[in-house]
């Protein structure tokens, strides 16, 4: 099926002939989609895009809550020969409006409730169609797929073409596009697919967010390579999980999804027949690995992955998944670890920037080529900026962001070695740790705390407890006790909002 469409031809391989098989369960598994109706309707959105005007190359922008009209809108992009371009749906009206000006997509669609704010934003940025997804009511995209006649030709796309532009989180900087090729979305899927034994017998639980990496290219699209089955989900939830888990066989979350999970006496239960959990987009504690191991028997396997890159490395599935690593490179994946000053390889066991290389890796920046030139070597390897060390098995362990590094005195501290010590302490949750202005030092250490629930804490347990373990230099200046760390929708620690309300706390 879809023979000269790359990634198209990719993910309906699996489903091709097969067109009863349920695709998607709505919500607790109420009206399924079947992988028949699903391609009819990506077709016709195809055939809706192209009448209105869409050109290969043109780009489709949409920010609107996760429903099955956005996937077919997604397939339908890429069987029109589009670019799709999913915004995050926390972004404010100024951040679409500088996303759209960036990307100039032929089509913005927006949640009902947005249009009639980000029209003039819209309009001001050039796009020509404004639309809601919205089914059954006139003037939406869905209307617009239904009056169209089944039966769509796909548009001839290769595999160094783009298929999507995915803007980065933006947590150090200016929020930059990524262009994902077809062969970048397409060999991922198949790798991971592979990788982690997906058949079409799989049933996932989908309840990521779909205009990021998780749970667009890694969860719906290692569904439609093996053929099997989601349970689509609005958003996390810990009851509708639960209640899904026993016909499921398989969950991708990022951490918090499993500690939160943790804290439902119903999951060992309802896990017993499940035979996968996934983690990944921020680190996974040691923790909740061990945690929960004991309570389902599973050991959560870890991944590693950025919007940039798709996924690079995995913890195997039929070997050792050892907790606060992040694997082994996936097939087809090369990494190293590089001197962040001179860019040469460091021995195995040494601290430095991850590089990586492979078919996953993105074509460049989208309208930046000194940013692109700045991070992605001519030979192909990608400097990610995530500090790693690689050990004599091969497992890969993120020790944090380079911008995260510390450097007190002239001393580099890494974050994550601070944390660790903090995090083993009695009553201790999770830390972060980070680096705020000090007159002397340049920097200094300061870390902020979560309690576990019911443990009392103090700054000067924490001092005395890291005292003998961490070199002087590395121990924190501060420590400040907080209910909860910031995070964003993809469960990462913003450490950057955290720099900026604690700036002032090592001024005298
Ligand atoms: P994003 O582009 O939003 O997916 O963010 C990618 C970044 O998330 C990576 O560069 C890492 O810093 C972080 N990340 C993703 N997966 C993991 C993981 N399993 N452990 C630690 N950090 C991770």
């Amino acid at each position: 099926m879809y023979d000269d469409n790359y990634l198209a031809r990719a993910i309906s391989r699996a489903s091709d002939g097969r067109h009863d098989a349920i695709f998607l369960f709505d919500q607790q598994m109420g009206r399924p989609q079947s992988y028949g109706a699903f391609w009819a309707n990506a077709e016709r959105m195809a055939a809706a895009l192209v009448a209105l005007g869409l050109v290969p190359g043109d780009r489709v922008a949409v920010q609107a809550p996760k429903e099955i009209a956005m996937l077919e809108l997604y397939v339908g992009t890429v069987l029109a020969g589009g670019v799709f371009l999913p915004l995050n749906t926390a972004y404010t009206s100024d951040e679409v409006s500088y996303f759209l000006g960036d990307a100039t997509p032929r089509v913005f669609v927006c949640a009902p409730e947005a249009l009639e704010a980000l029209t003039p934003v819209a309009q001001s940025a050039g796009v020509a169609h404004i639309l809601t997804l919205g089914a059954g009511e006139q003037g939406t995209l869905v209307a617009a797929r239904d009056a169209q006649a089944s039966g769509f030709t796909p548009i001839t796309r290769d595999p160094l073409d783009l298929a999507a532009i995915l803007y980065t989180s933006g947590t150090t900087g200016r929020s930059k596009g990524a262009m994902l090729t077809h062969r970048a979305l397409a060999s991922n899927s198949e790798t991971l697919s592979d990788y982690w034994r997906f058949t079409d017998t799989d049933v996932l639980i989908h309840a990521l967010p779909i205009f990021h990496t998780h749970g667009l290219f890694v969860a719906t699209n290692v569904t439609l390579m093996c053929g099997g089955s989601a349970v689509f989900l609005p958003g996390f939830d810990a009851d509708a999980i639960i209640a899904a888990m026993p016909q499921a066989t398989a969950l991708m979350g990022v951490p918090t999804y499993y500690t939160r999970l943790l804290k439902d006496p119903r999951l060992a239960d309802a896990s017993k027949n499940m035979r996968l959990f996934v983690s990944g987009s921020a680190p996974l504690l040691t923790e909740t690995h061990d945690r929960w191991r004991e309570v389902t028997g599973h050991a959560i396997l870890e991944r590693y992955g950025m919007t940039e890159t798709n996924m690079n490395t995995s913890n195997p599935y039929d070997g050792d998944r050892r907790a606060g690593t992040v694997g082994l490179p996936l097939p087809g994946v090369e990494v190293k670890v590089c001197d962040p000053d001179t860019g040469a390889t460091l021995p195995e066991g040494e601290i430095g920037v991850l590089e990586v290389r492979g078919d996953n890796v993105f074509a460049g920046y989208w309208q930046m080529p000194d940013k692109t030139a700045e991070e992605l070597r001519p030979d192909g390897w990608f400097i990610t900026g995530d500090l790693a060390m690689i050990d004599a098995d091969g497992y890969v362990t993120i020790v944090g962001r380079g911008k995260d590094l510390i450097i007190t005195g002239g001393f580099n501290v890494y974050p994550k070695e601070v944390e660790a010590v903090i995090d083993d302490l009695p009553g201790v949750l999770e830390s972060a740790v980070i680096g705020v202005p000090h007159e002397d030092f340049g920097e200094g250490v300061v870390a902020v705390v979560v309690a576990q629930p019911g443990a009392s804490m103090d700054e000067a347990a924490i001092m005395a407890g890291v005292a003998g373990k961490l070199a002087k230099f590395k121990q924190p200046k501060r420590v400040i006790i907080v209910d909860e760390l910031p995070r964003n929708t993809m469960g990462k620690v913003q450490k950057n909002v955290m720099r900026q309300t604690y700036a002032d706390v090592l001024k005298t």
